[in-house]
């Protein structure tokens, strides 16, 4: 950047930060002088409509989105404005600083309090102070000591209200975070009793405000349509039986307390359980297996659920099995004592049936709906990999993909140098970025295993840093709980591993496992593709003997450099230079040592041009560089160079030591063609000029030598 626009723009900056400051300090200056005045004038008038606008402007902005720096500013500048215009009124009301009206600033300054960001709420006190000093002092001839109470009350309404109202707010808010958290909580606890959970993700363990995840959604669902087919069925039985309460009671993990999972009574008082699961008709029913009823005076002893006992006449508990196992019970009671009829007790055992049915297609559909879910990820994320043509985007896309399937908190992905047999870590995502670049050998390590023998490790995702060793025992990942190596496999081949680490224990279990496997398995394939279309590139970009630019390769560069040297009024220079007698050197020594001397000339090319200039072998033994920035004079000197360094090389041959030479023709852009077909037919003009004036030399292109080629 230029010297002067850093300051500038700095300077610019600034202004645009201090604008609001500057406005009301400048206007509390001018009310402290118009209030000694006292004279309406039309500056005064001009200075409230400024404010005015200034204030309209900064309400305007204070509405939009803005950074919480940004945001504190702009509290400062509205209230510091508010102060001023509320001071100009009081100004203007009768017994002004000491009248009635004073007390507004009061509610202004509490406004500030529970409203602005805190430094901007102290700004605004400070602020009200000192214009009030100002305006009292210099403009009404007051002594300094009468300032005391007003600025102490000030400080204290605005304390006090920072402290009260912000406490509220922060209890409101803690209030309603624990009631979504137990919201979530009840929602969790269903599913799990109804086992209709997937993989245990990151997103189902938390209870945030975050967007919920598929399987919180699925979950919710689910919950959602049981809850309603479950009340349906047993407001249907209530009505049909003349019940006072229908309810569905779900057995814990340790199988001896039952909870009301769906309820349906007239009765309001309702207690909350868990109830035993080892008394009465519940323990009777859940041990037979079968329907138990009872009637009679005592049947209220059966009907824990009520938290102050209505009249219970008769109960009737049937088991809810699934397949030999029960997992609750649905419990009927009516107030009239008259038995249940085995035609009744045959109904609520069918609504078991029901019961289990709605919960096991809710099963069934959550699974469904994951898969597709799943497939939906994997279809998107083999688009991504298919879109990715280099290695680095593979690997980039690989880990975004991975991301979609489990959550971690660590991801790497290594892949194995087959010519050194090194492995090296090309990305890293999350923690410990700085492991990026890192190679080590093949060793007895996770990653080494892993390549070997094409199989995830650890088992079940379970790692524990003390023991294993994932790279080597000095490159380690961060220290987690669950740890996963996956291999990128071929055509039976792997090129390497895609590493992930979970802070959360177990998170790399059976649910996801499979997935991430059928990813890796496309990663690989992306991989590979990858390293294909890199290696077809070379091969139709470079010489097959020097590993130089080819013809085609070299004049598209060509192209591309005269543009810009075009564009930005720079001089481009081209040499091309040609062996001298090579004829004789194939016919003497062979052809294999005739590709020994290319080979010789293309390594002094490589090593002479600098990082911008580009070589190309342009067939035989002819060779092209192209040369941006470059004057004739320049061009010249790194022509000479080639010519003296190719002169000074020996090459050992079966028939002895051989030396040769070349000639080079030198052309500059713009003077000696315009175009590329120009320049290259100039350049070719002048190692013409070369051999004909006995090789072994450099000629720069001149006008003469129009019309005359190689
Ligand atoms: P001059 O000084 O005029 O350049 O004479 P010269 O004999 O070098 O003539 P010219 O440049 O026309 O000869 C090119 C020769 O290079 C022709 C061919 O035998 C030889 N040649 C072309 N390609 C190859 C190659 O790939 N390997 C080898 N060994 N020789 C090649
Ligand atoms: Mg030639
Ligand atoms: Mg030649």
């Amino acid at each position: 950047m230029d010297p002067l626009v850093r300051p500038a723009l700095l300077l610019q900056q600034l202004g645009a930060r201090a604008a609001g400051t500057g406005i009301s300090v400048a206007a509390a200056a001018y009310l402290v002088h118009y209030a000694e005045h006292r004279q309406v004038a039309w500056h005064a008038l001009a200075v409230a409509a400024g404010v005015v606008v200034s204030l309209g402007f900064r309400i305007v902005r204070r509405l939009g989105r803005l950074s919480p720096q940004a945001t504190a500013r702009l509290d400062f500048e509205l209230f510091s404005h508010l102060v001023v215009v509320l001071f100009a009124v009081i100004l203007h009301l009768p017994g002004r600083l000491d009248g009635p009206f004073y007390p507004m600033l009061y509610a202004l300054v509490m406004i500030a309090a529970a409203f602005a960001r805190p430094s901007a709420a102290l700004g605004t006190v400070a602020f009200t102070v000192l214009t009030e000093a100002g305006l009292s002092v210099v403009a009404l001839g007051k002594s300094v000591d009468e300032l005391w109470p007003h600025a102490s009350l000030m400080g204290v309404f605005a304390l006090l209200n920072l402290l009260v109202f912000r406490a509220e707010i922060a209890r409101v808010r803690e209030l309603s975070k624990r009631r979504i958290a137990g919201e979530i909580e009840r929602m969790k606890q269903a599913a799990r009793s109804y086992r209709l959970l997937g993989a245990p993700s990151a997103a189902v363990d938390r209870a945030s405000v975050a967007p919920p995840s598929d399987e919180e959604r699925l979950m919710r669902s689910g919950v959602d349509e049981i809850h309603q087919a479950v009340t349906y069925a047993l407001d249907l039985l209530r009505r049909s039986l003349s019940l006072r309460t229908a309810a569905l009671l779900w057995l814990d993990g340790s199988r001896t307390k039952l909870t009301i999972q769906e309820l349906s009574s007239s009765e309001d008082g309702i207690a909350p359980g868990p109830f035993s699961a080892k008394d009465g008709i519940f323990a009777a029913a859940l041990s037979q297996g079968q329907t138990v009823s009872v009637h009679g005076e005592r049947s209220g002893q059966h009907t824990p659920y009520y938290a102050a006992l209505p009249e219970v006449g008769a109960v009737c508990a049937a088991p809810v099995l699934e397949g030999v196992h029960p997992r609750g019970l649905l419990v009927v009671d009516r107030p009239g004592s008259e038995p249940f009829t085995s035609e009744e007790e045959e109904l609520v055992n069918g609504a078991t049936h029901f019961v289990l049915r709605a919960i096991e297609n809710e099963r069934i559909f959550a699974q469904l709906e994951r898969a597709k879910i799943e497939q939906g990820k994997l279809y998107r994320a083999v688009d991504l990999l298919a879109s990715a043509t280099t290695e680095l985007d593979v690997v980039e896309a690989c880990v975004a993909s991975a991301r979609e399937f489990t959550s971690f908190d660590f991801a790497a992905v290594t892949l194995l140098d087959r010519s050194c047999g090194e492995h090296e870590i090309v990305a890293v995502s999350g923690e410990a970025e700085e492991l990026v670049g890192q190679r080590f050998r093949h060793n007895a390590g996770l990653v080494s295993m892993v390549v070997k023998n094409r199989h995830p490790l650890p088992y079940r995702g379970d790692y524990d840093p003390a023991r294993q060793v994932v790279f080597t025992r000095r490159v380690c990942p961060p220290a987690m709980p669950s740890l996963l190596v996956l291999p990128l496999v071929v055509h039976e081949r792997a090129l390497g591993t895609l590493v992930l680490g979970s802070r959360r224990r177990g998170a790399f279990g059976d649910s996801v496992r499979p997935i991430l496997e059928v990813l890796a398995s496309h990663v690989a394939v992306s991989l590979a593709n990858a390293r294909m279309v890199k290696r077809l590139e070379e091969l139709a970009t470079t010489d097959g003997l020097t590993g130089l630019c080819n013809k085609r390769a070299l004049i598209e560069m060509a192209h591309l450099k005269l543009k810009s040297a075009n564009r930005f009024g720079k001089p481009l220079s081209v040499l091309v230079t040609d062996i001298d007698n090579f004829k004789s050197v194939n016919d003497t020594y062979g052809h294999d040592v005739g590709d020994v001397v290319i080979k010789g000339l293309g390594d002094i090319l490589r090593r002479v041009k600098r990082d911008t200039d580009v070589v190309g072998r342009f067939g035989g033994e002819e060779f092209v560089v192209v040369c941006e920035q470059t004057d004739s004079e320049g061009a010249t000197l790194l022509a000479e160079r080639i010519r003296t360094e190719l002169a000074a090389t020996v090459f050992q041959t079966d028939q002895g030591p051989l030396q040769v030479k070349c000639s080079v023709g030198v052309a500059t852009f713009p003077a000696a063609g315009k175009d590329w077909d120009a320049l290259f037919k100039a350049t070719d003009e002048a190692l013409y000029a070369s051999k004909r004036g006995g090789r072994n030399r450099v000629s720069v292109w001149s006008p003469r030598m129009h019309g005359h080629a190689a």
